[in-house]
């Protein structure tokens, strides 16, 4: 089985959808209020595992009700959680949601226990939490000093590395934590906040990829939402992988979908641009339903998809 290990946040969602996103002052009655596991760490990981690999994730759970159903809910998907840890006093993370009828969404999050995962948590790893020839996935709800000590780990033990910088964090531009990326996986208002360029256009991102691929000597992957997204070698230029036509219900997670599916071909050793293929249909399949783990394909599906 290909091995993903996650670094990150384990969250939990509270979602109300509503006619539309309510503008700033503006109160609007929606449906009924959705709970369940989110976080966009827990998301790809549960991704990953559902798209067929072992999956290790390293996060932080809160001392509290939210943190104890998520370890259940964590097992229960099959994350080895060996190397997690639960901080004590403190909340877990919480994100509010607001979906509109278009699927669009506006999220804040809480980030509680997240912020607590430390650098000197990822010193005190054994060897073992980065198998060599696996994938370390990353994304920043947690601290960037984390996540910059996890990635310098993981490449010294021989992984590949996969960095999703959401939500954008211009601190990762900072020090040396880009040489330690082998793909940066932004979608297009990441790409645009860390590049400083506009990535509205699929000819802008493609500038906005550009520069991001020179700030760190890395492969650059854009999700471009219903267009899919954009693959810039590391040695070649730009490659676009479509998405396939499906009714979006449901935008939240989409991401997540796409970075955890993408780790796991690439711990399949398939080349970054047939990983792409394979992790646009993953986040294809995740917009089609509601919610966001719920919403998470299997690989079963995937590769009907793909077929
Ligand atoms: P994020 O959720 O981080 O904003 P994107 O919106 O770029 O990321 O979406 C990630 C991936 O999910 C896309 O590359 C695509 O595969 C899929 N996706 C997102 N929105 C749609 C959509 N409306 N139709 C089809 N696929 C979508």
């Amino acid at each position: 089985m290909p091995r993903v290990v996650v670094l990150g946040s384990s969250g939990y969602d509270l979602t109300i959808r509503l006619p539309r996103l309510p503008r700033p002052g503006e109160t609007l009655l929606g449906g009924d209020l959705h709970r369940g596991p989110g976080g966009k760490g827990a998301n790809a990981a549960v991704a990953a595992r559902r798209a067929g690999a072992e999956v290790t994730f390293l996060t932080a759970f809160g001392d509290d009700d939210f943190g104890r159903m998520l370890i259940e809910h964590d097992r229960i998907e099959g994350l080895d959680l060996r190397f997690s840890k639960t901080v004590d006093a403190s909340p877990n993370q919480v994100a509010l949601i607001f979906v509109g009828d278009d699927g669009s969404n506006l999220i804040g999050v809480a980030p509680g226990a997240s912020s607590a995962l430390s650098p000197g948590d990822i010193d005190a790893l054994p060897d073992e939490a980065f198998p060599a020839g696996g994938v370390l996935l990353a994304c920043l709800e947690v601290p960037v000093p984390t996540v910059a000590r996890g990635l310098a780990r993981a490449k010294s033990g021989g992984m590949t590395t996969v960095l999703n910088p959401a939500p954008a964090d211009l601190a990762i531009l900072d020090g040396d934590l880009m040489r330690h990326v082998d793909y940066l996986t932004p979608n297009q208002e990441e790409a645009a906040a860390l590049s400083g360029l506009p990535a509205m256009t699929v000819e802008q991102a493609v500038e906005a990829a550009r520069a991001l691929r020179d700030r760190g000597d890395c492969g650059v992957v854009v999700t471009l939402g219903a267009l899919g997204c954009l693959v810039l070698g590391r040695e070649w230029g730009q490659n676009l992988v479509p998405a396939p036509a499906v009714d979006a219900v449901d935008t939240v997670g989409a991401g997540d979908a796409f970075n955890g599916a993408l780790a796991v071909a690439l711990a399949e050793s398939l080349p970054v641009l047939d990983a792409a293929v394979f992790a646009t249909a993953a986040g294809s399949l995740a917009v089609t339903r509601p919610g966001a783990q719920g919403a998470l394909a299997t690989r079963a599906e995937i590769d009907r998809l793909l077929a």
